[in-house]
């Protein structure tokens, strides 16, 4: 099947299309600045030159058609014709309680996903805004949602729970969500292959470092627990945001800088995480470099976010009561060898090692502990896009 991949956001639009029997992305790309005085295109067709077309897009509709004529293009095109697209996954933030796995879109599932407009507020209405265009454009194809939020619903409510009073869960469902579900879930799907264990009995957890980051416990398949959670502030340091914090720093701020509540939300979310503390950048290549260059303020940068990484891994391994593998995605988790190091030498007490060399290693899933290492390690690339593509094709 041939799926068209869509993660639409409030000015943005980035699709792949993706022959799911052979794993190949034909092509993929991404609309910017929809909606504003001049935006631009940059689509990429496998073997073909990449193309930027600069062109307003006045709404997403406009710019789910400027994809569809890229997608068809008489030069860089890579289909004939629209009838091609067999299917279009969706990729949608939050899901609340309503959605425990992908789901076909119907006019009943659309409105579930307004209904969780509220717990998403910058992300569910764009992605509604993606399905409507690409349902308005390709009227006959079949489409599905795939929840970001999805696989952590397995959580028990030992752990989905905050400790306030329970009026707040029942009213408002103010509970842990997590994120980052469908790289989770495909990549806790691929460790354990990866390390010939049986995913149904099995202990595993995955770090997503990317710039958004985040660590799930999944134990025989299913997560149960995760390091995100009502939103994704919570959690581990980021690339700009704070992730765990005591609440009562907000309060302090707002008198102390006479700040409004939005300010500080943006201060946590924006100009928080490595970029605030480091004030180099949030990009760990940057930290990297200042480290080398003797930077003290992106040491510490680094040293807090490694260590948060460690708190969180050591819990879950409490609360599994064991771990058998453990994974390391996404932008920092798969290309910077230090940051899983440094991680590591905190297991060395229960008999974790790694291979030094295999560690160097970029681009493809590597083993990087040694033979004799009492839990495997491996770095294990995430690929949302075919994993949503897989979660289309599996449902249709
Ligand atoms: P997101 O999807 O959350 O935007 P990514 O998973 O794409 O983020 O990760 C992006 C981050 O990956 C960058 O901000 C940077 O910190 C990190 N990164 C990318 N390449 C490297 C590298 N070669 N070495 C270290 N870190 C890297």
């Amino acid at each position: 099947m041939i799926v068209l991949v869509i993660n639409c956001g409030s000015s943005s639009l980035k699709y792949q299309l993706i022959n799911s029997e052979t794993n190949q992305v034909m092509a993929g790309g991404i609309c910017e600045r929809i909606g504003m005085e001049m935006g631009d295109l940059k689509h990429k067709p496998a073997g073909h030159e990449p193309v930027e077309i600069d062109v307003k897009m006045e709404n997403h509709e406009v710019a789910v058609s400027m994809v569809l004529n890229a997608l068809t293009d008489k030069n860089y095109g890579v289909i004939k014709d629209l009838s091609e697209i067999d299917a279009v996954g969706h990729r949608v933030v939050h899901g609340g309680e309503k959605f425990a796995a992908s789901t076909l879109i119907t006019d009943e599932v659309i409105k579930a996903i307004e209904e969780c407009n509220d717990l998403a507020p910058l992300h569910n209405p764009a992605n509604l805004i993606g399905i409507r265009a690409c349902q308005s454009l390709m009227k006959d194809v079949p489409m599905v949602a795939v929840f970001d939020t999805a696989f952590h619903q397995t959580i028990p409510d030992k752990a989905y729970l905050y400790a306030l009073p329970l009026d707040y869960y029942e009213k408002y469902k103010i509970r842990k969500y997590g994120f980052h579900g469908t790289s989770h879930s495909y990549v806790s799907k691929r460790l354990a292959e990866f390390c010939g264990l049986d995913i149904n009995n099995s202990k595993l957890i995955v770090c997503h470092l990317g710039n958004g980051a985040s660590i799930t416990a999944v134990q025989n398949g299913k997560s149960v627990d995760t390091s995100m959670g009502f939103t994704p502030l919570s959690g581990l340091v980021m690339g700009t945001r704070s992730g765990d914090i005591d609440p009562s720093i907000i309060e302090f701020i707002a008198k102390k800088e006479n700040k409004s509540l939005d300010e500080i939300m943006h201060l946590l979310n924006k100009e928080s995480g490595v970029q605030g503390m480091s004030q180099v950048s949030s990009d760990f290549r940057d930290i990297n470099k200042a480290m080398q260059q003797g930077n003290e303020k992106a040491r510490m940068a680094f040293d807090v976010f490694v260590y948060r990484v460690v708190k969180y891994i050591g819990g879950f391994i409490a609360s599994m009561n064991g771990v058998d593998a453990i994974a390391f995605t996404a932008g920092v988790g798969e290309n910077d060898p230090k940051v899983r190091y440094d991680v590591c030498q905190y297991f060395k007490y229960m008999g974790i090692t790694i291979d030094e060399e295999a560690n160097k290693l970029r681009g493809r899933e590597v083993m990087i502990s040694t033979p004799d290492s009492k839990v495997k390690v491996a770095v294990i690339p995430t690929n949302e896009e075919l994993a949503i593509a897989r979660e289309t094709v599996a449902l249709l």
